[in-house]
């Protein structure tokens, strides 16, 4: 059977290419989903016009019940959610399970903060009342990556929702499952169906289409970099706003005051976990030399220890990654990395006995130029480089030594020390003792390279809307 798209809430058969699902654990087939054509964006668009006029003079706390609901119904269809994210990507069932919960979580405080946003009166400067209010843009594109769908999606439908706004979601390619599953709920709980929109398809073609169609009035991305940057040109183009959560390459720093068991589970989850293929992954990892020999034995040890296998099973640490070309390009990193000097202190190939599906061990790279493509360049893998350093001057000036500005781990029991090398870190997110402590409350984005804006939290809101100044004369 072939998995439908949305269209303005009506669940149609899409007439561009569909796509054919490869299970990344064994490469077994696991379903065929409709895409969307340029011609179906357009009777997307068409059949959407002016939805967003009637749901934002809906008053926010009843829109908040709206979303309320959608987050009972992901709570509902929990395992299954899970399920269909862990078939399409490969991560393992406990991590599913967790966004699973999440994605509800991230519905629930959308919720909250449609109701409690609060305009502002600002102080006049002549004989006026002026007030500020918030209005949603009309029609806004949400075009995700694959590696975390139930989270990516729930974080961009959810507040563009609650913000008032139409919503035009494009998915990966290669998860289109969850975006459509999110869309049918929002329709279910009651969300009036014009509003709602899921097109799966291809980037190039759809996605930069959503993105340059002069209806659409706002777009927030989730990808590569690369991708980010064709985004922000066509967005230029027509003057639009958009937000870019992108790539990193992000230092985590090991001082030798640092506590060093817990640093050891922070470093390693920080970068296996979620098989590596997290924005945020710690991939790049600066120990102080006098600890360097002990925490590096350690931490190899804690790499090959790992349980890769079946993401189904619940005993599994390590899934496969989510696509053979996502193997690939992993493979072709680590050969740059050992053509360039490089060295392998752990992992490094295909697991044995594991043949059928796109695994990889968890690697460990030793003697890196910092010049090299290795140290520059995100893998979104499970690929961890480790370098020595002496002083704090020298290590800021490695760590800050990329394009990207993601995140930061930082391990000492030296709080001013955490706290002076937190301010010069070039991050949206640094971690002090501890690694990957995600919350929806809290502002998330990149610097440089890793992006423009941030999503989440109760500024969140405001990435879907714009601000109107009210002025009356008394
Ligand atoms: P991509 O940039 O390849 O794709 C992301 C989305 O953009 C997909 O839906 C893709 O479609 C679509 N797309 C591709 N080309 C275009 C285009 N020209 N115009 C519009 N849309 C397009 O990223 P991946 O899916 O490979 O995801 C991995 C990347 O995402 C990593 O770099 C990772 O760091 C980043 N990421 C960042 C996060 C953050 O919050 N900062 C969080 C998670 C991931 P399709 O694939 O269907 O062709």
């Amino acid at each position: 059977m072939t998995e439908p798209i949305l269209i303005a809430g009506e669940l149609v058969e899409g007439s561009g290419e569909p796509i054919h699902l490869e299970n990344p654990k064994d490469g077994s087939a696991c379903g065929i989903y409709s895409t969307a054509s340029l011609g179906d964006l357009d009777r997307a668009l068409q059949s959407s016009n002016g939805a967003s006029d009637s749901w934002s003079n809906i008053f926010p706390h009843e829109r908040a019940r709206y979303l309320y609901k959608v987050a009972e119904l992901v709570d509902r269809d929990s395992e299954k959610l899970a399920n269909l994210q862990m078939h399409q990507n490969g991560k393992t069932i406990t991590e599913c399970r967790a966004q699973s919960k999440s994605c509800a979580a991230i519905f629930r405080y959308f919720a909250g903060v449609c109701e409690t946003q609060e305009g502002a009166v600002t102080t006049p400067r002549s004989n006026n009342i002026s007030m500020t209010i918030h209005e949603p843009y009309g029609l806004v594109g949400l075009i995700t990556p694959w590696n975390s769908p139930l989270t990516m999606d729930a974080q961009k439908l959810a507040p563009a929702i609650a913000a008032g706004n139409t919503v035009l979601l494009k998915p990966s390619e290669v998860t289109p499952g969850v975006g459509l599953a999110l869309g049918k709920l929002c329709v279910e709980a009651g969300i009036p169906p014009k509003l709602i929109n899921v097109l799966n398809g291809n980037g190039s073609q759809l996605g930069s289409a959503i993105v340059s169609h002069p209806d659409v009035a706002m777009v927030s991305f989730t990808g590569g970099t690369s991708t980010g940057k064709k985004i922000a040109h066509l967005a230029a183009e027509k003057l639009m706003p958009v937000a870019l959560e992108l790539g990193g390459k992000s230092p985590n720093i090991v001082f030798q005051d640092a506590n060093i068991d817990e640093a050891l589970i922070g470093v390693s989850s920080g970068i296996f976990s979620s098989t590596g293929q997290s924005c945020v992954a710690g991939s790049r990892l600066f120990v102080q030399e006098n600890i360097y020999e002990e925490f590096l034995d350690r931490l190899i040890n804690i790499a090959e220890s790992y349980k890769i296998g079946d993401p189904g099973c619940e005993s599994t640490e390590i899934g496969p990654l989510a696509t053979f070309r996502q193997r690939k390009i992993v493979e072709d990193y680590i050969y740059s990395a050992t053509d360039n000097g490089g060295k392998i202190l752990a992992g490094g190939s295909r697991p044995e006995g594991l043949e059928n599906g796109a695994f990889f061990e968890p690697t460990i790279l030793g003697d890196i130029d910092p010049r090299s493509k290795i140290f520059q360049e995100e893998v979104f893998g499970p690929v961890l480089i480790i370098l020595p350093f002496k002083e704090e001057e020298e290590l800021i000036s490695l760590a800050n030594n990329s394009v990207y500005g993601l995140a930061c781990g930082i391990w000492t029991n030296d709080m001013k020390k955490a706290w002076r090398v937190a301010k010069s870190i070039k991050a949206g997110t640094v971690w002090i003792n501890t690694y990957k402590l995600l919350s929806i409350a809290n502002p998330f984005g990149g610097t440089k390279e890793s992006g423009l804006g941030r999503e989440k939290g109760r500024e969140g809101l405001g990435l879907y809307q714009e601000q109107k100044t009210v002025v009356f004369s008394i």
